[in-house]
């Protein structure tokens, strides 16, 4: 059946209509454009790809939100593969092209007792090997100690469902565990706060390979053994040069291509059901009429637009609250940056005294692409380095951004120890994420459940909801999510800083 859709007074087929151009919103309506149905794809920003955006800083090209992709399971890279972005394609020369982060510098966590390289062979922090000397040099030789009896303590020690993270690792692994290496990634990847996000949000295979083997420990032994039998231990993540922003733009293309019409600048304002069964969305003063209806949106607005028209279905949406990050691009004019003193970046442990920062990444030397970017828009400088920073931990205040390229200065020079001053600075900008990252709370999991079974109710008939609340935090987990096999169990990125 073809429903009619009326926009400004003209009819049209609006056979689905996807609310949100972020990823889950473009990739539903690339699937209903494949599909052959009718897509209209209504975005309330000026651009499209939601928290996948691009920008220049001093004339370089840059990932202004999500830098990277994460490589677990294959999805991103078989999507990147039918786009034509993963370079293969014959005329592929000057296109956008899937690169890895350069080899051999591996990132750092910075804490009280140092800088430090991240221990190796670690899910979510947590290390296969807490005597090894990379473990001894974050946790000391106490907190080592401590951590290396966690697979002697009894199952049941942590494991109570829906634990945090915080509530697991400090009960069997020990406070530094907690602490000095867990709490950076949960706050850094997943900006959240380790003591209200669960384990099994968190990760969920960390969550089950706990359940099964009974040890935090044996479970990271299994899952890094398990990646290396597949050949992927070291490249976990991968980019799109030059930025991730030719995803979006991709997927946008071929939504065109199939005939899909997109508006951008067209927030949708209310939704009702009608008495046939279909859908009506108002933007402003015009609607449109649907048989099928995406939203991919983040959870309070589908809350609030759900309200009325869907009530039961409103009311179970989790509230997995907003965590604003505030990021600082910073390049910079400084040869001593050459010798990557963080190696790709640094994660950074929550109270880590002198440094306000959650995250930084060195840009240029873990992209090749950048540092060559950079070199080339940028010929005057002696060398050139690109830095990204975050701040913003859940439940802390962001700092003021008129002096915030100051404390950016200053956090990097700490962590890279090296000085980096105001005259080094070749250009900055401060970037403002207020909704895009959201924190999954104790019963996420549960109320995501009950809102799988409420779409499958017939008053709910033709509506679906998409997007990183309900598929899981990133990028791979968006796209694992839009495959018809899909499951929304939540997943994470690991890896890739905010
Ligand atoms: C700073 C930052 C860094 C990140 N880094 C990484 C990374 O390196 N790797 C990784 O895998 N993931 C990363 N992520 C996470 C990843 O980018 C997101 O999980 C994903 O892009 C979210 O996609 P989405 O479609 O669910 O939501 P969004 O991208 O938030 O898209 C939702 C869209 O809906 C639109 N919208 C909202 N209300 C309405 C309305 N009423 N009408 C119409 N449109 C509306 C919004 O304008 C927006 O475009 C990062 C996120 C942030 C914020």
């Amino acid at each position: 059946m073809t429903v009619q859709g009326q926009v400004a007074g003209r009819t049209r087929e609006a056979r689905t209509v996807v609310v949100g151009g972020g990823l889950a919103g473009l990739l539903a309506a690339r699937s209903a454009a494949r599909a052959g149905r009718s897509v209209l794809l209504l975005e309330a920003g000026p651009a499209l790809g939601g928290a996948i955006a691009a920008g220049h800083v001093a004339g370089v090209p840059l990932s202004t939100g999500a830098e990277a992709y994460s490589v677990a399971g294959g999805h991103v890279d078989a999507l990147l593969e039918e786009l034509g972005l993963d370079g293969s394609a014959p005329d592929a020369a000057g296109s956008p092209t899937v690169v890895t982060p350069r080899s051999g510098l591996g990132s750092r966590i910075v804490s009280d007792a140092g800088t430090h390289p991240a221990p190796s062979g670690s899910v979510l922090g947590v290390p296969s090997r807490p005597l090894a000397r990379d473990a001894r040099a974050v946790l000391g030789l106490v907190g080592s100690l401590r951590a290396a009896l966690e697979p002697l303590l009894p199952a049941r020690i942590g494991s109570r469902p829906g634990a945090s993270v915080d509530a697991v690792i400090r009960a069997r692994c020990g406070a530094r565990v907690a602490e000095r290496l867990v709490a950076p990634i949960v706050g850094g990847v997943h900006s959240a706060d380790p003591r209200t996000l669960e384990l099994a949000s968190a990760s969920q295979p960390l969550a089950a390979g706990l359940a099964r083997h009974g040890s935090l420990t044996a479970a990271v032994r299994a899952i890094t053994a398990e990646s290396a039998r597949r050949g992927s231990p070291g490249t976990r993540v991968r980019s799109l040069a030059p930025t991730m922003g030719a995803l979006p733009e991709a997927l946008a293309a071929e939504i065109r291509a199939h005939g899909g019409e997109i508006r951008t600048e067209a927030p949708v304002r209310r939704i009702s059901r009608e008495a046939d069964g279909g859908w009506t969305v108002a933007l402003g003063t015009e609607s449109v009429s649907t048989e099928e209806l995406v939203l991919a949106v983040p959870p309070d607005t589908a809350r609030d637009l759900l309200a009325e028209a869907a009530p039961s279905l409103s009311a179970a949406i989790p509230q997995a609250p907003a965590a604003a990050v505030r990021l600082v691009a910073l390049v910079v004019d400084a040869p001593a940056l050459d010798a990557f003193p963080a190696g790709t970046g640094a994660l950074v442990a929550p109270g880590t005294a002198g440094v306000r920062a959650k995250a930084l990444t060195h840009v240029s030397a873990k992209w090749e692409h950048v540092q060559a970017a950079a070199r080339a828009a940028l010929p005057e400088a002696r060398s050139p380095h690109v830095l990204r920073l975050s701040y913003g931990r859940p439940g802390e205040t962001l700092p003021d951004p008129s002096d915030i390229v100051d404390l950016a200065l200053a956090d990097a020079s700490v962590i890279l120890g090296t000085p980096l001053r105001r005259q080094d600075l070749l250009g900055s900008a401060v970037i403002d994420w207020d909704r895009a990252m959201r924190q999954a709370r104790p019963g996420h999991a549960e109320a995501l459940t009950e809102v799988t079974a409420l779409l499958t109710r017939p008053e709910h008939a033709g509506l679906d909801l998409a997007g990183t609340w309900r598929a899981g935090t990133g990028i791979a987990a968006i796209v694992r999510a839009s495959k018809p096999t899909s499951s929304t169990t939540p997943t994470t990125a690991e890896g890739t800083p905010s």
